[in-house]
């Protein structure tokens, strides 16, 4: 046992308990045994309600950290991404993305993985479709960008930007799960199909439009997924609905919804 916890270690796959406020590896074990896990939509005509899916996202709160040492750990999961050759994707990548933002927010966006910007500049969300997230956040949410935390499902840039594989999917997350374990927040918004299907517990037939506006509880947090920046950009009138998604999430957050002057962020 304790030669396969050295391996995942070495791996990037497991966080060993330190000064950086890791997890022990008994607890990872437990976390990685607790796989399936019924989650729900708060509409319970949604369905959803029939799915079960595969989750490693910690219980809200399991783990106590300060900012710092949350802080020290964001780090430390960010230097073992950039370093990271477990899948196929590591060989394109000019950088690896591993996320940005405060290491205790309240929310937290998750894209699908990179794209041309972003691998460029070893940042997430920086493109157009980026630019509209934080215009989303600053002025839908009356938040600053630096407030959040945004993060993809797959760290490194996908060629062409072709969907992330389920292989790539599998071998990345652990790193976007130990991430929602240390920031601990409230509130998840996928943004996208890829994204949304790993934490909203929706079939691979189910469309974002479909599973939209709604909240889905897992593991004492709100899981609000959405659509994509980028889609966004192709069609303009759907920002309403994002809008909508939106207004969702500040009122989990208990946070006052900032006045529009008309229109859509
Ligand atoms: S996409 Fe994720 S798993 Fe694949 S090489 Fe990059 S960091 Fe590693």
């Amino acid at each position: 046992m304790r030669r396969h916890l050295e391996f995942l270690e070495e791996s990037g796959h497991l966080f060993v308990a330190n000064a950086s406020g890791l997890i022990a590896p008994e607890k990872t074990e437990s976390l990685q045994n607790q796989s399936m896990v019924k989650l729900r939509s708060t509409d319970s005509r949604d369905s959803a309600d029939n799915e079960t899916r595969r989750s490693l996202v910690s219980e809200r709160g399991e783990f106590k950290r300060s900012a710092k040492d949350k802080a020290l750990a964001l780090e430390a999961i960010a230097k073992k991404v950039s370093n990271c050759r477990l899948c196929r994707l590591c060989e394109g990548r000019t950088n690896a993305v591993p996320g940005e933002g405060s290491a205790t927010a309240r929310v937290m966006f998750i894209g699908e993985g990179p794209g041309a910007t972003e691998d460029e500049l070893g940042r997430p969300f920086v493109g157009r479709a980026g630019q509209l997230l934080t215009k989303i956040i600053e002025s839908g949410m009356g938040l600053k960008r630096e407030d959040v935390f945004i993060a993809n499902i797959v760290k490194c840039r996908p060629p062409e930007n072709r969907d992330p594989q389920p292989d790539e999917v599998a071998a990345c997350l652990p790193y976007l799960n130990k991430q929602i374990e240390v920031i601990d927040p409230e509130v998840i918004i996928p943004l996208g199909r890829h994204s949304m299907r790993e934490f909203a517990g929706v079939g691979e037939k189910d469309t974002i439009s479909r599973v939209r506006g709604k909240v889905y509880p897992v593991h004492g947090r709100s899981v609000i997924p959405t659509f994509h920046p980028a889609y966004l950009l192709r069609n303009p009138p759907e920002k309403v609905k994002v809008w909508a998604d939106i207004q969702l999430a500040m009122k989990e957050l208990g946070l006052p919804i900032p006045k529009q002057n008309g229109s859509t962020p």
